[in-house]
């Protein structure tokens, strides 16, 4: 049987927006103020920054111009009882709003008013609801579940900084995403830089975006980390929907500039690139590479059998998502596609 389906995974018309959704102001315990913040993403070619200022959610959208697009967001800890704090575990979740004006703060606990200047905000805050918030995953979901019920998209940050393992994120529900690179995290010298966590969280069923950001608090800590939506045009509700279809990919360098399958195979165009890998729910990777030093800018991989043949013999592969590895050692990741949403291009 000839199939002709096209299917585009990244869209084929549209443009790619760059975003840090993922950065401190002196709101709390960032360095620059939301203006500096600005100038400092446009100068370095940035159109959307999601300010996740620490236990403070702000509607930025007086910084909005053409070309410039604030994202309203906060960042919310769920932190450890233990004396040590210093040694203890805590969760770090983005709340990223779908709609520019909605400040709501879920499971408000007013102990957490203490990260640099947030506590001076304390009378702005718009407390939807209240919890005493206290690590573990009962509380980490219930935050999940209501930050989503209340319109945010959830992101998981620096699972590693925040001394994390697999009985605390294996749990996790109703994330949007998940870090793969938080570039002030490894500017302080720890292992926030690869995908390990969110590929452990794919393969246990839990499918959620890759987020490369910068968690800018300093400006040493900027511009490592990315994520290109692909939106109709930049305003927030088309960003939005960007978001919500998954409509982008995450970054420290490669751009991808169009994916799709084509009759069974993965087609991919890129910026120059080492190798192109195929990784899914089992061992086998699929690899188109090059030892050419000005690498590859497009590539093809035949999917049939990543469609067809159970890998282990049993069970239907789940879904599959793509690594281009730069030239220069950097790395972009496209979100996991499931076999449902991409079973038309093979049947
Ligand atoms: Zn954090
Ligand atoms: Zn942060």
């Amino acid at each position: 049987m000839m199939k002709e389906k096209i299917l585009h995974l990244l869209p084929a018309a549209g443009t790619f927006y760059k975003a840090n959704l993922h950065t401190h102001t002196d709101i709390s315990d960032g360095k620059l103020s939301p203006e500096e913040v600005k100038a400092a993403y446009k100068a370095h070619g940035y159109q959307i920054v999601a300010f996740t200022d620490h236990e403070v959610c702000i509607d930025h959208s007086d910084l909005n111009e053409e070309g410039f697009l604030a994202m309203t967001s906060y960042e919310m800890a769920i932190n450890c009882t233990c004396p040590n704090k210093t040694d203890a575990k805590t969760y770090h979740l983005c709340l990223l709003s779908k709609n520019p004006e909605n400040t709501a703060h879920v499971c408000y606990d007013p102990k957490y008013m203490y990260v640099g200047n947030c506590g001076k905000y304390k009378d702005q805050i718009r407390v939807a609801s209240e919890a005493e918030r206290v690590f573990g995953l009962e509380c980490a979901n219930e935050v999940i579940r209501q930050a989503s019920e209340a319109g945010y998209f959830v992101t998981y940050n620096h699972p590693n900084w925040s001394l994390n393992t697999r009985e605390d994120y294996m749990g996790l529900r109703g994330l949007w995403g998940v870090e793969v690179h938080n570039n002030a995290c490894k500017v302080l010298g720890y292992e926030d830089t690869d995908p390990r966590v969110w590929e452990e969280m794919l393969r246990g069923g839990i499918m959620l975006n890759p987020v490369a950001a910068d968690d800018f608090h300093r400006p040493e800590d900027g511009f490592g980390g990315w994520v290109m939506i692909a939106a109709e045009k930049l305003d927030y509700p088309s960003v939005v929907q960007a978001m919500e279809r998954g409509d982008l990919y995450a970054t420290t360098g490669p751009e991808i500039h169009s994916l799709s399958l084509e009759n069974g195979k993965l087609k991919i165009t890129c910026s120059a690139a080492e190798q192109v890998v195929v990784s899914s729910a089992y061992r086998r990777a699929l690899v188109q590479r090059t030892e050419q030093a000005e690498g590859l800018t497009e590539a093809e991989i035949d999917l049939e059998r990543w469609y067809h043949e159970p890998m282990d013999g049993v069970r239907e592969n789940s879904y599959f998502r793509v690594t281009v590895y730069g030239v220069d050692g950097k790395k972009a990741y496209t979100r996991p596609f499931t076999r449902e949403e991409v079973k038309a291009a093979f049947e």
